[in-house]
């Protein structure tokens, strides 16, 4: 098959299979591997040295697969329809609010599943093809791929937007020896709109386009291994699991789609929890409730840190103080100990 004729293939195959949408590029991409090196070098990534680890592999293709070409880039929205209103439940401080795209099934294994089988029926028409998949395993530079792509902009909050989709979508990507035609690099609309900057609650985009990932909630709640500093703690409120807001105040996203996979529905009510039950679950109880979910990836300490930092941020309730020191009473662990004393210590103060 033409590669023309194949391209068209792929594009219906992919929406066949889930995906919002698909786009082709070329492996150039000096420019950001400009911005990468300059975060790098300004120490913006904070413990994630794994960004680090592999030099310009994340911004080479062709030196993570060699003969690479060409990059099919890939997105799948992941925002459910029956999900529970994120703005009530950061409003409500006694509920926990965790990332949209933590709540349902882990989205690697199902995203690269369907590149897979892609990848098959592109084998079973071109002779000689090469290709890896990729789904946030590897060093890529998936937002500047699909940026290049045609799949949307990299927006001042360093997210990939889409015109008509906002940016609540998975990115995916298959490597490939096939000289495709390249789709036209998206345009940036963020125009002169800097919401995602002003309501950042830590102020990590401290530039349009540079995040100080040691500021970010999500880092701070979910890469982030050991004591979350103290002058951020008021700040993460009842976010215990990453963080959506500057997504929620980007105003492309009233154009977000729901997803059309059904393994991303939420589990356990997961979109609107009590802290308080939250806090309540045993190890054993947090391993089955969080299985094949991305909150699976922390630890029961960076689970019951975050959410002792929501009960500090909690309302004042004599309740919340006996449930923090019945833990305290169970716990040895002198890093959480601190985080459970300093949330007794916000209740009652
Ligand atoms: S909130 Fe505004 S500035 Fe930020 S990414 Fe969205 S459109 Fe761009």
């Amino acid at each position: 098959m033409k590669p023309e004729l194949l391209k068209n293939k792929i594009i219906e195959w992919g929406h066949e299979l889930g995906f919002d949408g698909v786009g082709f590029t070329d492996i150039d991409l000096k420019e950001d591997e400009t911005h990468l090196l300059n975060w790098l070098e300004n120490k913006f990534h904070g413990e994630m040295h794994y960004m680090e680890k592999h030099g310009v592999k994340r911004s080479q293709p062709d030196k993570l697969m060699p003969g690479t070409v060409r990059v099919i880039s890939f997105r799948m929205n992941y925002l459910q329809d029956n999900t529970y209103d994120s703005k009530k439940v950061l409003e409500n401080k006694n509920l926990a609010y965790i990332s949209r795209y933590a709540l349902g099934k882990d989205y690697h294994s199902e995203m690269r599943d369907r590149l897979h089988t892609i990848a098959k029926k592109i084998n079973q028409e071109v002779d000689g093809f090469k290709y890896r998949a990729f789904v946030d395993s590897a060093p890529v530079l998936e937002k500047a791929i699909g940026q290049k792509s045609g799949l949307g902009w990299i927006g001042k909050n360093t997210l990939l937007i889409n015109k008509k989709n906002g940016s609540y979508f998975f990115l995916g990507e298959i490597y490939t020896n096939i000289d495709f035609d390249i789709d036209k690099k998206s345009k940036n609309f963020c125009g002169q709109c800097s919401e995602c900057i002003d309501k950042c609650p830590t102020n990590a985009i401290i530039s349009p386009h540079v995040l100080d990932a040691k500021k970010c909630i999500a880092y701070l709640t979910i890469e982030l291994k050991g004591s979350i500093p103290n002058e951020y703690r008021d700040s993460i409120g009842n976010r215990i699991f990453g963080c959506d807001d500057c997504q929620l105040v980007c105003p492309w996203n009233r154009f977000s789609e729901e997803t059309r996979i059904e393994e991303f529905t939420h589990k356990h009510e997961l979109d609107s929890p009590t802290l308080i039950s939250l806090f309540n679950w045993t190890e054993k109880e947090f391993k089955e409730n969080t299985k094949k979910t991305p909150i699976n990836r922390i630890s029961y300490f960076q689970w019951l840190r975050n959410i002792a930092i929501g009960l500090g941020n909690a309302e004042k309730n004599n309740d919340v103080i006996q449930i923090l020191k019945n833990k305290k009473n169970n716990i040895t662990d002198p890093i959480l100990n601190e985080h459970i004393d300093w949330a007794i210590k916000k209740q009652t103060n």
